[in-house]
């Protein structure tokens, strides 16, 4: 079943179309922030959290906020939020009318203090550094994943006013890239890109893995040294535009659910923080448990076995739900489809991976002994 999702949406066929299905889950009962080593803590046991409350700093800045309302209960090493469901909210003395009016230092200035960065890029740096060129990559660089497709479509001109103001601010030379089945992200950036003169758009062919921004650089902007280049992917560019515009930190995010079926998709808003077992349940109400969960790329093989233990973060971005794999191979049968396949021409299934690999999964893809072969050291 997983290989019957094949590589048609968006490789093969240009007249493909999804029947993608938008849902919300907004409403958890709770949710959690997990605390870690070195972690500076801003909330008592049985304290009453806002939503936009600052919860925790990590060592590296980044800052979880609270996105649902109620009492926090703190137990081992988790933070966990009772939803009152009354939807208590911070308002932000920051918030500005109009983009226009922010100046540099001020754009500096509220990334940091709401810890913008996420994912270990270092965006407030490249603002402070020798920046000189901004990639906004707003594609969906995995395959049957449409979270950036949804936030663009849904937040179109916020988006294109955040990078006239990075680039105007930061004097940074701006792209818009999409990819041509970007749904209607295209036709309507189209529609009004020449009323954003600063931002050169761009439509890159969409050919799996290569929109990654290791690639794209390597392929489109070779002219740059990488610490010149500040890459934002759609979710960046939001948290910077809700920042500067609102004084706030974003609360929501999308994820892609896929169950198999080559032809339909769901895209469900929802909270960080929630449980992602609670989530399915609550939305598509499927019972996950009898079956191979996947996380961001089914690709790659790399099964997921506690579905209801996981938590909405920054770092799930689809949940592939499909059928259990019968009649698997239990070891390689030397067939050569992963040396065959793989877009860097190395052998996947040599001693040791191959310093050139880009971990694309599309060894393990196609391997018929479900093999994981790219989990080793490089
Ligand atoms: S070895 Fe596998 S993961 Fe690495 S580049 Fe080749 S196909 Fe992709
Ligand atoms: S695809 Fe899998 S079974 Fe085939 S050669 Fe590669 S590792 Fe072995």
């Amino acid at each position: 079943m997983v290989l019957e999702l094949k590589l048609t949406y968006k490789f093969n066929n240009d007249e493909k179309k999804l029947d993608i299905e938008r849902l919300e889950f907004l409403e958890p009962e709770s949710t959690e922030v997990y605390i870690r080593e070195g972690d500076t803590i801003y909330v008592n046991d049985g304290e009453y959290l806002y939503i936009n409350q600052l919860i925790k700093e990590a060592t590296n800045g980044i800052k979880t906020y609270a996105t649902i309302s109620g009492t926090a209960k703190i137990e081992n090493g988790v933070i966990k939020i009772m939803n009152d469901k009354s939807e208590s909210s911070f308002v932000s003395a920051e918030a500005v009318d109009k983009l226009d009016d922010v100046k540099k230092e001020e754009i500096i200035k509220i990334c940091e203090t709401l810890g913008i960065d996420y994912e270990s890029k270092p965006i407030v740096n490249k603002f402070k550094g020798n920046s000189k060129l901004l990639i906004v990559n707003a594609m969906d660089v995995e395959p049957y994943q449409f979270n950036s497709n949804y936030l663009f479509q849904d937040n179109i001109r916020d988006l294109l006013d955040t990078i006239k103001l990075l680039s105007r601010r930061f004097n940074l030379n701006a792209h818009l890239l999409l990819n041509k089945y970007d749904d209607n992200n295209v036709d309507s950036v189209k529609a009004i890109i020449n009323e954003y003169p600063d931002i050169n758009f761009q439509i890159i062919k969409d050919v799996y893995p290569f929109n990654t921004n290791q690639v794209i650089a390597k392929e489109h902007f070779y002219e740059y040294k990488p610490e010149e280049i500040l890459f934002l992917d759609a979710f960046a560019l939001y948290k910077i535009f809700y920042a500067v515009k609102n004084g706030l930190p974003v609360a929501e995010r999308y994820i892609t659910v896929n169950l198999g079926d080559p032809n339909r998709a769901y895209v469900i808003k929802t909270k960080y923080g929630a449980n992602l077992g609670d989530l399915i349940k609550n939305t598509i109400n499927i019972d996950y448990e009898e079956k191979d969960v996947y996380l961001n790329n089914f690709m790659r093989k790399v099964k997921c076995e506690n579905l209801g233990s996981l938590i909405v973060t920054d770092n799930i971005k689809s949940i592939f739900i499909f059928p259990k794999e019968e009649n698997i191979p239990s070891k390689c049968i030397k067939c050569g489809k992963c040396a065959d396949i793989c877009p860097v021409g190395i052998n996947p299934t040599a001693k040791k991976l191959d310093s050139a690999c880009i971990r694309c999964g599309l060894c393990n893809f196609v391997c018929p002994a479900g093999l994981n072969l790219i989990s080793r050291e490089k």
